[in-house]
């Protein structure tokens, strides 16, 4: 592996994080002896260890302290302290300071709890018997399982497994819209078809509340399971609206001398880094993962900060007629760290969307559209429009309809002006809701947008059942054309047919004069692309529109 350089201020966030995610994290430099915690202040606090690392002496940690530093490798171990269990991860990173690069070992150590290792030892000597069993799903529990998959994986010590975790996608939902009677019954459900889909020598659990784990032979997995699975979910509940779906976190087992929790904890981080994901339903634990992991709840924890700080922006893209007259502008966010770096949107929205900070991060840059529409009134920008893209999720986490009209009172501005950018993505949760909602937006009369148009596979119903007034045919498809004959009568086809439907169609990703001519020949009299502008800020827009040939 390559070992990472740190900061002592990324160290820091670092170790915040993984407490998240362990019980005990530290930071050990083997040079100065020393190992670094964080304490409840969110400061580093610094201990001294007792015998030298170097010596390594009696000590397994120390040992294994220098094996990881030395090596430049990642150590797993699981051990018995004080008649607890640990499971203990370690792993080299490279300290960098004004003066010097150390080579340290961040150790996260978590505590394995309601795990009997020695369960049938202590039934023997007649301990307290455990319920092993869930009584709601009569799977087998926590307990049940990290007991029954690790006996099983040990008696047949020659065949390849898998373990799952898999969980119910917003399952809060289903209890707070259906009530609990019908949470109860969803989770049977799910259990039940989880369970079916297991062979006998297989183990099957819930964990807790929504979560399951299973342990498969690997001949057995099979990941179109969950495609299947969540076609026969749907009937549980008895809404248009609501669909049950789950998604599955899935760790190999290539290292049988893992704890079976550890093993559980690899397949539920896979897990986290899909959850909410209406695409993706199924993800498979790798090494890397760790790191990615990592690096999102930066940008998590970053985020918050980070929008008070101002360092969130609205940049314009204009978008300009065939004749070369700027109409508008899409507003695209940029995050501009204080040190000048300026992070694209693709590096920070997925992770956002899967959480709800999407919303906050949209409901700023619509309002940064508004105020600018409002500043614009009684100036020659007056008839410029802003298009604003709206997140899928944001129809999910908040109320788009109320919040958008509040916006036009609040700042006075014509709907019309504040055009609403959607793509198809909206249809893979709760369609027939949101596509209810943007309906009720376009009567009330914002200009709905199509982006991305044929980037994905179910445009053309998004056509059928929204009154959008535009269509943005995606750059993919304009590259396309310029290789395929096919793709481009396509095109044809799709500017005809949009024309039929009274929609305007703009063609975006537009790069060099001979794409321009192409489309303009196909029909097309709208662009936003890099031969015209690029994104660029307020200021500069505004200083630019001029030269970008604004009708007077
Ligand atoms: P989009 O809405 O389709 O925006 C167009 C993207 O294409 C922008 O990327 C723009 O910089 C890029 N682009 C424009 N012209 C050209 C060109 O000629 N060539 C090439 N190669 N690219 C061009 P950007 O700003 O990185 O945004 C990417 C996506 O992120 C956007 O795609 C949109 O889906 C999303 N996004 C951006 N800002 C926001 C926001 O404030 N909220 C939400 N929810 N999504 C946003
Ligand atoms: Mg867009
Ligand atoms: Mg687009």
């Amino acid at each position: 592996m390559t070992v990472k350089k740190h900061m002592l201020s990324e160290l820091t966030i670092i170790m915040s994080q993984m407490t998240e995610l362990y019980d005990y994290v530290s930071v050990i430099n083997p040079d100065r002896n020393e190992e670094w915690h964080i304490n409840d202040n969110g400061e580093i606090e610094t201990e001294i260890f007792g015998c030298h690392i170097w010596d390594g002496g009696e000590d397994n940690r120390n040992m294994d302290v220098a094996a990881a530093c030395v090596k430049g490798k990642r150590i797993e171990r699981v051990k018995e302290y004080d008649g607890n269990t640990y499971h203990i991860l370690m792993v080299p990173v490279d300290y960098v300071s004004d003066t010097e690069t150390v080579r340290c070992v961040l150790e996260c150590v978590t505590r394995i709890e309601g795990v009997d290792y020695n369960a049938e030892e202590n039934t023997k000597r007649g301990s307290a018997k455990r319920s092993i069993k869930d009584p709601l799903t009569g799977l087998y529990n926590w307990d049940g399982f990290f007991e029954k998959a690790r006996e099983t994986m040990d008696e047949q010590w020659d065949k390849e497994w898998v373990i799952i975790v898999y969980d119910i996608m917003s399952f809060k939902l289903v209890n707070d819209l259906f009530g609990e009677e019908k949470g109860d019954e969803v989770l049977k459900a799910v259990g039940n078809l989880i369970k079916s889909k297991c062979a006998p020598d297989e183990v099957c659990a819930r964990l807790r509340g929504d979560l399951y784990a299973v342990c498969i032979h690997k001949e057995n997995f099979d990941n179109s399971f969950i495609i299947s699975a969540s076609k026969e979910l749907p009937g549980i509940i008895d809404s248009p609206q609501f669909h049950v779906h789950i998604q599955g976190g899935v760790y190999i087992v290539t290292d049988r001398s893992l704890m079976v929790s550890a093993m559980v904890d690899r397949a539920q981080l896979a897990l986290s880094t899909i959850k909410g994901s209406s695409e993706q339903r199924l993800v498979e634990f790798d090494e890397n993962l760790m790191e990615k992991v990592l690096k999102e709840q930066q940008i998590i924890t970053d985020f918050r900060r980070a929008l008070v700080d101002g360092e969130f922006h609205m940049f314009l893209q204009p978008q300009v007629s065939h004749r070369g007259v700027v109409k508008g502008a899409e507003a695209l966010i940029r995050w501009i760290r204080k040190s000048g770096e300026i992070v694209a949107p693709g590096e920070f929205l997925d992770v956002l969307e899967r959480t709800d900070l999407i919303t906050d991060l949209d409901k700023f840059i619509w309002e940064e559209a508004a105020k600018t529409l409002a500043s614009w009134k009684g100036t020659d920008k007056e008839g410029l429009y802003i298009s604003v893209n709206i997140s899928p999720k944001d129809f999910f986490y908040m109320d788009v309809y109320t919040f958008m009209n509040d916006l036009v009172k609040k700042y006075d501005i014509n709907k019309k002006k504040l055009k609403l950018e959607i793509t198809e993505t909206i249809l893979m949760q709760d369609a027939l809701k949101q596509l209810a909602l943007v309906n009720k937006l376009h009567d009330e009369g914002f200009d709905i947008e199509i982006d991305d148009f044929g980037k994905g596979y179910s445009s053309l119903s998004l056509l059928k059942d929204i009154n959008a007034d535009v269509l943005k045919i995606d750059k993919d498809f304009l590259q396309e054309t310029e290789n395929s004959k096919r793709s481009e009568d396509i095109l044809g086809t799709v500017i005809d047919m949009s024309d039929r439907l009274s929609m305007r169609v703009i063609t975006e990703g537009v790069e060099t004069k001979k794409q321009l001519d192409k489309m303009i020949e196909l029909g097309c009299y709208m662009f936003q692309g890099f031969y015209f502008a690029r994104p660029m800020s307020i200021v500069e827009f505004e200083r630019r529109w001029s030269d970008l040939g604004a009708e007077v």
